[in-house]
């Protein structure tokens, strides 16, 4: 079992924030900002293409709560999202970092070196794959 299977069926301590009967909302330990949280489904997949769509909705649903949250108690003026997946995704399990956000609060996007493409041919050559589920 990986440590966000552990802390979903509460057999690894964690700062819990909120939990629901498909999701544990627990508190980064290593936050951007005070108040950075982890939704994690209590499954263990790596990609959101692998998760049902009723965990994908929960977690949609308990992110807007928390940004909400967010405003109340930090009067934040913003908020981020972010979601690394696949390869990508520490522990090989799913989580959503939502985290409040402030103007000059130092966060930001890293861009690696190199140019990337935009145009025409980018938009192509996704529409040509991309389908319904
Ligand atoms: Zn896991």
């Amino acid at each position: 079992m990986c440590d966000f299977c552990n802390i979903a069926t509460h057999k690894k301590k964690a700062h819990i924030v909120y939990e629901t009967e498909k999701t544990i909302t627990v508190l980064d330990i290593e936050p951007v900002n005070e108040g950075h949280v982890l939704i994690i489904p209590k499954i263990h997949v790596d990609s959101i293409v692998d998760l049902a769509d009723e965990y994908v909705l929960e977690i949609a649903e308990v992110s807007r709560k928390l940004i909400r949250t967010f405003c109340e108690v930090y009067h934040a003026s913003g908020y981020g999202i972010m979601q690394n997946g696949g390869s990508n995704c520490a522990l090989g399990h799913f989580h959503f970092h939502v985290f409040p956000r402030f103007p000059d609060d130092g966060y930001d996007w890293i861009y690696p070196e190199g140019v990337k493409e935009v145009s025409e041919n980018v938009v192509l050559k996704l529409k040509r794959r991309f389908r319904e589920p």
